[in-house]
């Protein structure tokens, strides 16, 4: 059951840090070449219910392939905390990386595989 709550998140440091409203019912694990070497599980939410508290000033901006989504990292510490991108219907829209956020264990939801690979 769809169930939305507020949550927490940060990179490792700190210095990004980020409130946002999760579904994590929808979680997703993703077998492309980033999401693989990251070890990321996603949720996503509109950019509307993304609000980043910390580290606009911090952020490195990395994209690839068909660069459609920005990878933002930390650029003191490294650490992949979200992305953006747009949903086909044009929503800007957030990909919470869970293994950054408060509260949440990650091994104790199912989430879904996606074949980034081959889109
Ligand atoms: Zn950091």
């Amino acid at each position: 059951m769809p169930e939305t709550m507020s949550y927490s998140g940060s990179c490792h440091c700190g210095a990004v840090a980020f409130d946002v409203d999760l579904d994590v019912s929808g979680a997703l694990k993703c077998n492309c070449s980033i999401c693989t070497r990251l070890g990321a599980v996603w949720a996503f939410a509109p950019k509307a219910s993304f609000k980043l508290k910390s580290g606009a000033a911090e952020q490195g901006d990395y994209q690839f392939g068909k660069k459609s989504l920005h990878h933002r990292f930390c650029t003191r510490c490294g650490i992949e905390s979200y992305a953006e991108g747009t949903m086909p219907d044009g929503t800007p829209t957030v990909g919470i990386n869970l293994r950054c956020v408060e509260g949440i264990d990650v091994d104790k939801l199912s989430p879904k595989d996606w074949d980034g690979r081959s889109q």
